[in-house]
């Protein structure tokens, strides 16, 4: 299976900080150092289920993945 990488954005304007982005998925989410929005580790990444289910999880819907 090959490996499909997506870009991933996050709507920091509507992202309340909590936490769930980062304690799904480690990998690609941090949370800012005031921890009051989450931010990203690296912007194109291989898709994987954790961050398939941390977009899916976001209760403000402000994670986008897109095909890079
Ligand atoms: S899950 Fe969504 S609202 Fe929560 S910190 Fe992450 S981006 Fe922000």
């Amino acid at each position: 299976m090959t490996t499909q990488y997506v870009y991933v954005n996050i709507d920091t304007y509507r992202c309340n900080g909590c936490g769930t982005c980062a304690a799904l998925c480690p990998a690609v989410f941090r949370m800012g150092e005031d921890g009051e929005k989450a931010e990203l580790i690296d912007g194109c990444v291989a898709l994987s289920e954790e961050l398939e289910k941390a977009a899916s999880m976001c209760p403000e819907k402000c994670i986008e993945l897109e095909a890079c």
